[in-house]
Order: structure tokens, then C-alpha cells, then sequence
């Protein structure tokens, strides 16, 4: 069994985040696999220097190790999403040959005018209305040329509905509306997350997924792509997210405690990780216990289910 946990360094290791690397790591450990740790930094414009360090430093420091990753190498390296975009070309290669992808010219005030119908629109933006699915590549990439850039690259996706079982919310149904066309690769040339996940969770043979359930909605695209490469599905966890006192999902804006700011007022691992764990519901609140304690035993299936909140450390 491999397990991964897969930071995007755009910012400091919150609670939330380190919550969601814990139960990660224990569903790995738990079961005798190994945990492999990738940097997501594909839009590495907004990656601070010194900010994939300063998360390997805070997991490290909570107790959390891993088998493979960007510091140690490993069989399937390397472990960074910027210096993979070889093998994501290589992916929309084979989609485009095999016709599940398309070039589309479209700029964002394209897509948003010819989708017209608000009640097309959801939090990713309006949904595409195939503007550029059955015209000739050659076309696309003209219109796009006009325009002083290259085409993105879209998906297929045909309106395919996919259902799916997740190991904490059950079955999924598909989605009603069925998958959009969604981006591939961007007209920057950079390769959007959903092909990115697919391409490297495959390449690398993780079996298990244990991420946050704000990834809930993508998965059905994810499991399109992964079809349509005739890569193998890993198995999906979809953990429940932390959310501040006030009901509000942790972002920059709601100021999350990051767990450096903890290590600098001088709290032990223990304590942060006794939070959580807590928070999870797999220890009583206010009680120190290192990560390496939770492993017997653990079963993500014994987890609280609903979105959780770290009491004050
Ligand atoms: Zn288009």
C-alpha cells in the first residue's frame, strides 16, 4: 500500500493542513505502507523561496516521516510538480491522439459570454459551452495565434456522469450536469492540478488517497482521466476540513494558526498533534501524544465525520 500527503507551498502549514497530513500518514502507517510526500508547486510563480523547506521542517518536526519525496529522492522522482511538466505533455499527448482532448482558443471573457446561463456557473467559473470542441485543431491554434498566445488544452469530458465510492463518504453520485471540458493544460503551457494529481499519483503507484473533502467535487474528473489514460484508480479518503470557531474553512484571510507560530511560542509536537487528535475524535482533548502513538489501531473509518475544530492550543 503507498499513501501520499501533497503540500502546495503557496503558504505556511496551518492546522488544517497539518490535520489532514496526520490522518494521511496514520492511514498509511497504519497499515504497513509507505507515505510519500510531493510538492504540488505547479504554479511555482506564487511559491515563496524557502516555503517547500519550511513545510518538510513542520511536518518533520510533528512527527510525520516519509519514505520518498523532494529532500530524500526515490524511486519515482522527482517529487515536484515543476519539474514533471515533461511527463504532463507527455499525458495530453496521448489524450489528444485519442481524441479526449481538444485546443481551445477561448479567453475567460470567451467563455463566460457564450455560457451565458448563470445557473451554468459554478465556484470554478461558468461552465464551458464547447465553443471549440468540433473545430479543426489547426483552427483553434490560428485563432489563438491572432490572439498572441497558444491554445489551452481542454477534456473531453462529453458530459460523462461518474459515481464513486469514497471510503468516508460512501457512494458519490455523479453529478447530474455530467463533466465539463475542463482545462488540461492552461494557455501558459503550465498543466492544470486535475491532470497533474492523475499523471503523478499513477506514476508514482499510489494506492491510497487521503486529502481534504474541498477535493470531493474534482474526483469524478479525476477518475475520467485516469480511465482515459488507462492509468489505475488509487482508492479515494476524503477527510473532513478544519474550520475556525466561526464555521469559516481556514484560508490566508481567516488567519489560521500556523504550526510554526506554535513551535515559536514553544509548544511540544505532542500538544498540536494531541489537538488534532482530539479534533478527529481518536483521543480525548488535552491530551500530549506523539504521532507515532496513533498508529496502532488507527482506522480512518473511526474518525469524526464532520468538519472539525482544533480547540485552542
Ligand atoms: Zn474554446
Amino acid at each position: 500500500m503507498r499513501g501520499r500527503y501533497a503540500p502546495s507551498p503557496t503558504g505556511r502549514l496551518h492546522l488544517g493542513n497539518a490535520r489532514t497530513a496526520l490522518l494521511a500518514w496514520l492511514d498509511a502507517r497504519s497499515r504497513g505502507g509507505a507515505f510519500i510526500l510531493r510538492v504540488e508547486d505547479l504554479d511555482h510563480a506564487r511559491v515563496p523561496a524557502g516555503a517547500e523547506q519550511a513545510v518538510l521542517d513542520d511536518l518533520a518536526w510533528l512527527g510525520l516521516d516519509w519514505d520518498e519525496g523532494p529532500d530524500r529522492g526515490g524511486p519515482f522522482a522527482p517529487y515536484r510538480q515543476s519539474e514533471r511538466g515533461g511527463r504532463y505533455d507527455a499525458a495530453i499527448d496521448r489524450l489528444l491522439a485519442a481524441g479526449r482532448a481538444f485546443p481551445c482558443a477561448c479567453s475567460r471573457a470567451d467563455v463566460a459570454r457564450a455560457a451565458q446561463a448563470p445557473h451554468e456557473a459554478d465556484e470554478d467559473g461558468p461552465r464551458y459551452p464547447g465553443t471549440c470542441r468540433g473545430l479543426a485543431a489547426d483552427e483553434v491554434r490560428a485563432r489563438a495565434a491572432a490572439q498572441g498566445r497558444a491554445p489551452a488544452i481542454r477534456f473531453a469530458g462529453g458530459g460523462e456522469r461518474i459515481d464513486f465510492v469514497d471510503d468516508i463518504h460512501g457512494a458519490v453520485p455523479a453529478d447530474a450536469a455530467g463533466l465539463d471540458d475542463f482545462v488540461l493544460r492552461r494557455a501558459d503551457g503550465t498543466a492544470a492540478y486535475q491532470l497533474a494529481v492523475v499523471v503523478d499519483d499513477a506514476a508514482m503507484a499510489v494506492t491510497r488517497v487521503v486529502r481534504g473533502d474541498d477535493l470531493l467535487r474534482s474526483t469524478p474528473r479525476q477518475i475520467a482521466l485516469t480511465r482515459a489514460l488507462g492509468l489505475p484508480a488509487p482508492a479515494f479518503a476524503h477527510v473532513p476540513l478544519v474550520l475556525t470557531a466561526s464555521g469559516e474553512r481556514l484560508a490566508k484571510r481567516t488567519r489560521p494558526e500556523a504550526v510554526a507560530d506554535l513551535r515559536a511560542r514553544g509548544l511540544p509536537p505532542a500538544a498540536v498533534i494531541g489537538a488534532l487528535a482530539a479534533s478527529a475524535g481518536l483521543r480525548g482533548a488535552g491530551l500530549p501524544v506523539s504521532a507515532r502513538e496513533l498508529v496502532p489501531g488507527f482506522s480512518l473509518a473511526g474518525i469524526v465525520r464532520i468538519p472539525a475544530i482544533v480547540s485552542a492550543l
